[in-house]
């Protein structure tokens, strides 16, 4: 993403999204976890959604879920992007929710409850974004 300065922002360095992305360019999932309740949650915020507390901290992700949701995007916003591609809603297994692409797989082909695993691909960028394939492709 281009900063004010035109220059490619280091997104490590942002407080909160941080250490995802760290964790991202390092090829592994994490999620913000609540020391008080348990909860995980997405996006990263300052205090937890559930209890409000802000003691949370990242922990791995299992990095399989299934599609909660998703849609076909034939006009994508810049030419970066290359259409047809899947946007999911994908449900996390540990109980959190991840707006991401879904890769390996016809558009037609993408199902509501269908088993997904977490794959990094390049962004637009350059940099490495977390998307979905379907769990039998994902090995
Ligand atoms: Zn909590």
């Amino acid at each position: 993403m281009e900063g004010p300065t035109g220059e490619l922002e280091d997104r490590s360095l942002r407080p909160l999204t941080g250490e995802f992305w760290a964790a991202v360019n390092r090829g592994e999932l994490v999620r913000p976890v609540c020391n008080d309740c348990g909860q995980s949650f997405f996006v990263p915020q300052f205090a937890c959604p559930r209890c409000q507390s802000t003691n949370w901290d990242y922990q791995p992700s299992i990095g399989r879920g299934r599609v909660y949701s998703h849609t076909t995007v034939h006009r994508p916003p810049t030419a970066a992007f290359t259409a047809p591609y899947v946007m999911a809603d994908v449900d996390v297994e540990e109980g959190w929710h991840l707006l991401t692409w879904i890769v390996d797989c016809e558009p037609d082909h993408v199902e509501i409850g269908m088993p997904v695993r977490v794959r990094f691909v390049n962004g637009p960028d350059g940099h490495p974004l977390p998307a979905f394939a379907p769990a039998e492709a994902a090995r």
